[in-house]
């Protein structure tokens, strides 16, 4: 297999058929001129279908993760919402309890207004999923590491359990990304990204992605929904995150080290609880993540010692650190999750979660250094 730092910078970046450019143009047209009974002519028809520069993109995420499609979406919600949306009525999904707030909400509120439901468990717990498990459960969502705890999951035990009962396992790879963890080479059958985060990696793109394993019936039920629905990528949207996947390896090699060593610094500092980092050895995820993952990512958690005003005043306290929800872009964003999430937040009130950036690792701890001293004089 061709190595994915040469994948990250080639797949689907073709020099153009016409004009020999390197970096590929960026195709604005909605509509594609046809034969008068409609014949196409170069396979485009109107741009909610499909576009040439959202197939460079979806060429390069498939190749990624080593699938055999990949639907691109205007948002990772919008992606999520597709692929949990097209399974049939009166499917049963399992969901992490730690996860993204968006898929809970989803569960909650809009997936049952299509007939299907959620049960909420931990995927760390290979027992409790198993007991989980309902006849009519069709799909079992892992995300890993999980957001905002960082908790890890087994893909390849998770995939087993799925497919012994029938099931499709979906990982979301958002927090990891191909560059560091590949769940479809471990059994997963559709992998879901926001790309907003670390393949747009700029903090200034939004997106979303699905890809599978194969391009089966769910897939064609998922690409049907996406025509019919709208949720598409623009296609400026899917060339900043083409241009993303250019340097994806290089830049989550900088995140991951300037994560460690972070970590490493607020576990041992006085004024911080816990660390939720999949890194550390005493992390109880540390070697399922070791063992799956090629390194440990960019993101951790803290829970600071004092509670809610401990923390939101460590959060206050940072200078280079930006208090701003949302991750993987190259500033150094911390988040006090709770209040992010609002009335039925369920990350203590004590976590901050920090997404790490490309700074000078010197820099962020000096930076953390302070805050947390600050906070507790
Ligand atoms: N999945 C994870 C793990 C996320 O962190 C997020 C957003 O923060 C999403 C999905 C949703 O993606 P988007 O904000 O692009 O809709």
């Amino acid at each position: 297999m061709t190595r994915i730092e040469t994948l990250a910078v080639h797949a689907g970046g073709e020099p153009d058929a016409d004009t020999g450019a390197v970096s590929p143009p960026i195709h604005l047209a909605t509509t594609f001129r046809h034969g008068p009974a409609g014949e196409r002519r170069a396979g485009y028809e109107y741009q909610r279908e499909s576009n040439p520069t959202q197939d460079r993109l979806e060429t390069a995420l498939a190749a990624l993760e080593g699938g055999e499609s990949a639907l691109a979406f205007g948002s990772g919600m919008a992606a999520m919402a597709a692929a949990l949306e097209s399974l049939p009525n009166g499917s049963h999904v399992l969901i992490p309890s730690d996860c993204y707030t968006g898929l809970r909400v989803l569960g909650a509120e809009f997936l049952p207004e299509r007939g299907i439901t959620t049960t909420a468990v931990d995927m760390g717990d290979l027992a409790a999923v198993r007991a989980a498990l309902r006849p009519e459960t069709r799909m079992i969502w892992t995300e890993t590491p999980s957001n905002p705890r960082l908790c890890v999951a087994d893909i390849a035990a998770l995939a087993g359990i799925a497919h012994g009962h029938g099931a499709l396992l979906a990982c979301d790879n958002t927090f990891a990304t191909p560059v560091l963890q590949r769940p479809m080479a471990l059994g997963a059958d559709l992998v879901m990204h926001s790309t907003t985060k670390y393949f747009g990696g700029h903090s200034d793109v939004m997106g979303g992605a699905l890809v599978f394993a194969r391009r089966d019936g769910f897939h064609d039920a998922v690409f049907h929904r996406r025509h019919v629905t709208g949720g598409i990528l623009a296609p400026f949207s899917a060339w900043l995150i083409l241009r993303g996947c250019r340097s994806l390896p290089a830049r989550m090699a900088w995140h991951c080290r300037n994560a460690r060593v972070l970590a490493q610094f607020l576990a041992a500092h006085p004024a911080v609880a816990a660390v939720h980092y999949p890194g550390l050895a005493t992390h109880p995820g540390h070697e399922v993540a070791a063992r799956q993952m090629s390194d440990f990512g960019g993101m951790l958690s803290l829970r600071v010692k004092g509670g809610r005003a401990a923390a939101l005043r460590v959060a206050g306290a940072l200078k280079l650190a930006i208090n701003a929800t949302s991750l993987g872009g190259p500033e150094t964003l911390v988040e006090h999750r709770a209040s992010i999430e609002g009335a039925n937040a369920l990350s203590p009130d004590d976590l901050l979660r920090v997404s790490v950036g490309l700074e000078a690792a010197e820099d962020l701890l000096a930076d953390f250094a302070q805050a947390l001293d600050a906070a507790r004089a």
